[in-house]
């Protein structure tokens, strides 16, 4: 079976925030505001998860990310990414993570048969790094190594560029020359309690921006996208091992593609992660609907999907959405 929404895309993609609680406090992500975590009771449980994946696959989604908060601090991520991964019909799972944590669960991980990820590093300043995420450096630094060191492949590092604060993006340029790594730069996306925090002073960097600075730093070429489709432009440096890709929502708008439906870490179904419209999904799981009546409710939800993104910000922080 395969999912269309009204606009002739083809959903096939899940991202499930499975806590909206982090070991980082990123400028960009989570703001000042100090905001109460979600109840436990309020978090979807491993089999509430399992359950929706299941349906998810049975109504036509292939792909799957675990993301967060921080996935890795659920105590149950390891046995979730097994019993994810024997789902038949799940054709790629990966996880989105800081690394902070990886040392400690990377075998794991890989005994429970995942094969990539996503890890956010904004900086390899150390200073810059506690400024921006409160965290130590060395600990990201580490978790990458060991995930580069157990063959998790592609590994794709996150960058969400901020103007003035972390945009001297040659350090990463010179890494994406050295190391088989993708380098995502990713333009910033505004949200709302940030806005309500910083008075809308923390700005990205848009698509040309990166590109002029990037293009500075050597001979850049345009290379295919590796997995087909998606939201990221690539390039690659002249005899560099490793590419770089742009991820600019905000001035190269990909709402066209979008393959995608989201959960957030208290069970709300997102069609659109800036439309303010949540559909109560934890409602399905544990009001006594039948698997039927879940799928058809997830099916039914495409009806919802906009066709282009409607607000200019993100009405969640991104902790509780997954990015
Ligand atoms: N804790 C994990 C991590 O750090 O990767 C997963 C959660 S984090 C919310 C997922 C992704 O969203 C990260 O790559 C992060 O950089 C990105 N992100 C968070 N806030 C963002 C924002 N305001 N604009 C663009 N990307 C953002």
């Amino acid at each position: 079976m395969e999912l269309w929404d009204n606009y002739s895309r083809k959903i096939d993609y899940l991202r499930l925030s499975i806590t909206d609680r982090c070991n980082l406090r990123c400028i960009y992500c989570r703001p000042g505001l100090i905001k109460a975590q979600q109840e436990r009771k309020d978090l979807l449980t491993y089999e509430e998860i399992l359950r929706l994946v299941r349906c998810a696959v049975e109504v036509g989604i292939s792909k799957i990310r675990l993301t967060g908060g921080e996935p890795l601090i659920r105590r149950d991520i390891v046995d979730l990414i097994r019993a994810i991964i024997c789902i038949p019909g799940v054709r790629d799972l990966s996880l989105t993570t800081n690394g902070i944590l990886l040392p400690y669960y990377i075998d794991g991980l890989v005994a429970a048969g995942l094969k990539r990820i996503n890890i956010s590093l904004d900086t390899l300043d150390p200073q810059l790094f506690r400024t921006m995420t409160g965290g130590r450096l060395e600990d990201a630094l580490k978790g990458l190594r060991w995930a580069q060191e157990r063959g998790l492949n592609p590994i794709k590092i996150n960058v969400v560029v901020l103007a003035g604060i972390n945009d001297d993006l040659e350090p990463f340029a010179r890494m994406s020359m050295e190391e088989e790594v993708y380098i995502r730069f990713i333009e910033y996306m505004p949200l709302e309690s940030t806005n309500l925090a910083t008075g809308d002073s923390m700005r990205g960097l848009s698509y040309q921006e990166m590109l002029e600075k990037l293009s500075s730093y050597g001979s850049l070429r345009p290379t295919a996208n590796p997995e087909g489709a998606g939201p990221a432009t690539y390039f690659r440096y002249q005899g560099a091992r490793g590419i770089i890709g742009l991820i600019c929502s905000e001035s190269n708008c990909f709402c066209q593609s979008c393959n995608r439906l989201r959960v957030t870490s208290d069970g709300k179904l997102k069609t659109c992660l800036f439309g303010s419209e949540e559909l109560d999904l934890k409602n399905y799981l544990r009001d006594g609907s039948t698997d039927e009546q879940l799928k058809g409710f997830l099916i039914s939800s495409l009806a919802r999907k906009p066709q282009k993104r409607s607000q200019k910000f993100l009405s969640r922080d991104m902790s509780e959405v997954g990015g």
